[in-house]
């Protein structure tokens, strides 16, 4: 039993119970979702004053894409060193909020989860399987006969149910895991377009994720369909015939010869599409009630990369102000979801530069969403979906440079000024990856497809000393050689501030940010 205060807790006893036979839990769709009403009525009994919490009328919902708490420290010191500081004192702008709690990230199915079960998670309530999307764990990966009757409703969906507005922002492709998670529901996280179709058990003829995005109206009735639709993936949208796209004069990727940008327009009253910063600029949310802004074919740029696109995007921060603009017209609220999407696959490149700088731009779209609505009615939530195998090392002095090579203090206590040297004579980064590509990859070029090099080695490490490892191009070593960096399992932590943030507390699983989230807003009860 817990005593807080003056309340007396009984830890309360979960649906799950144990199997005799394989020691492991029955777990079922209904369970998480129990469990997870469970926790947050056991986290309203924390509450002092039970009258006096305010609804949120708006949420917000911050994803980092694989922003483990390693990505959050190291990408602190880096914004403070690009200041000038030393950087550890350094705060990213959400690591101010009132309220932390850690997520347990694992999927279902998964010891260390992927962003399409883990998102699942979060906007359904509901753990399952890793590829899933708001489908729940009875579903078979991959085959669309199995979605029937499977479907989880989504915190988006049941806002628009509500009249609130709703929007999705993200720098990956629109019809990746995490965005799709709030307005699809698919057996498979790969289903982007029809193009991706044959290579799934597609008998019932499951819509691909880029058609659930534009017909989210027709299948919804009642819902006017989402208000702002922001992020890369735009070859999913256009027909697949020559000089389809734009920007690059490629043929979309749409074997069934459709054009989602046009049809968004026809499905969504007083309706804007754009496809660079230009025309994104000149949107009046005032005068625009639906925008679906398409900026790449696939992924946008990283924020190191944004300024050599050449189509010109905007900013995780500037997509996130005119969202809310947008949004906020409406009388009954809104549900925004942000992701920056590239923190993940920097991080998969091994490539901390980016993910970093990514993270950081992060914090700026927070800042700018909290400067911009007013606290009293909007809860801000901002978390991870999993972590990355990422790691903050040696014993570098204060100060040192966050992506450099360890310099260790002397037995005085000043800089050996000199890198720290390994057992093998040959110096090390603090910042490291315990599996990825190689050992380590020698500077490329200036652009960020240099990242996706194949020049491994395998062989052992390489004699840092005359490397760069502050450069964009350059790529940490690792200690499992694997093809791609994988992601983590340990905890994440939840950052929260506004009405309801007080219920982010605790350890928790991570499909209890739901609850939270309904909780907090009284959206099944408006
Ligand atoms: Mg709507
Ligand atoms: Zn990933």
């Amino acid at each position: 039993m817990i005593s807080f205060k003056h309340i007396t807790f009984m830890p309360l006893l979960l649906t799950l119970s144990l199997s005799a036979t394989e020691g492991i839990p029955q777990e079922s769709p209904q369970s998480w979702f129990d469990a997870g009403q469970a926790v947050v009525a056991r986290n309203k009994s924390y509450r002092y004053a039970q009258a006096d919490i305010p609804i949120a009328k708006n949420i917000i919902l911050f994803i980092g894409d694989g922003m483990g708490v390693s990505t959050v420290t190291a990408a602190r010191i880096l914004e403070g060193q690009l200041r000038g500081e030393p950087g550890e004192e350094n705060e990213l702008f959400f690591e101010e909020f009132p309220n932390v709690a850690l997520s347990k990230t694992y999927n279902s199915d998964r010891q260390v989860p992927d962003s399409a079960g883990t998102m699942t998670a979060m906007t359904t309530g509901v753990k399952t399987d890793m590829g899933l999307i708001a489908v729940n764990e009875y579903v078979v990966r991959g085959n669309c006969d199995s979605q029937s009757g499977n479907h989880l409703q989504t915190i988006l969906e049941s806002a628009e149910q509500h009249g609130m507005a709703t929007g999705v922002v993200t720098t990956a492709r629109l019809t990746h895991a995490t965005p799709a998670s709030n307005y699809a529901h698919i057996m498979e996280r790969e289903f982007e377009d029809d193009q991706d179709g044959p290579r799934f058990s597609n008998p019932g003829d499951c819509a691909d994720i880029a058609r659930q995005l534009i017909e989210f109206s027709v299948n919804n009735p009642g819902s006017d369909g989402l208000e702002v639709a922001l992020g890369g993936g735009r070859q999913s949208f256009l027909p697949a015939r020559p000089n389809a796209d734009p920007e690059t004069g490629n043929p979309g990727e749409r074997l069934d010869g459709r054009d989602l940008t046009t049809e968004w327009l026809e499905n969504h009253s007083n309706a804007d599409y754009v496809w660079n910063k230009q025309q994104f600029e000149a949107i009046d949310p005032a005068r625009t009630d639906h925008l679906l802004g398409l900026f790449d074919p696939s992924h946008m740029a990283y924020s190191l990369d944004i300024d050599s696109d050449q189509g010109g995007e905007p900013s995780l921060s500037e997509m996130t102000a005119k969202a809310i603009r947008l949004l906020d017209k409406n009388d009954k609220g809104f549900y925004l979801n942000v992701e920056a999407g590239r923190i993940d696959h920097a991080h998969h490149a091994v490539n901390p530069k980016r993910a970093l700088l990514d993270t950081i731009e992060l914090a700026r779209a927070v800042k700018t969403a909290y400067e911009m609505v007013d606290l009293e009615e909007t809860l801000i939530i901002v978390t991870a979906d999993h972590s990355h195998v990422f790691t903050i090392a040696g014993y570098p002095i204060r100060g040192n440079p966050i992506l450099g090579k360890a310099v260790n203090v002397d037995s005085s206590g000043e800089s050996e000024n000199a890198s720290a040297l390994a057992r093998d004579g040959m110096p090390y980064t603090t910042l490291g990856y315990q599996n990825g590509e190689g050992f380590h990859f020698l500077p490329g070029t200036n652009t960020a497809d240099s990242i996706h090099r194949t020049d491994v080695n395998t062989a052992g490490r390489s004699d840092l000393t005359d490397i760069d490892t502050t450069h964009e191009g350059f790529h940490s070593e690792t200690v499992v050689p694997l093809r791609q960096e994988t992601h983590a399992g340990e905890d994440v932590a939840i950052y929260a501030v506004g009405p309801g943030a007080d219920l982010v507390r605790g350890v928790m699983e991570q499909n209890v940010i739901f609850h939270i989230m309904m909780e907090a807003s009284q959206l099944e009860q408006r």
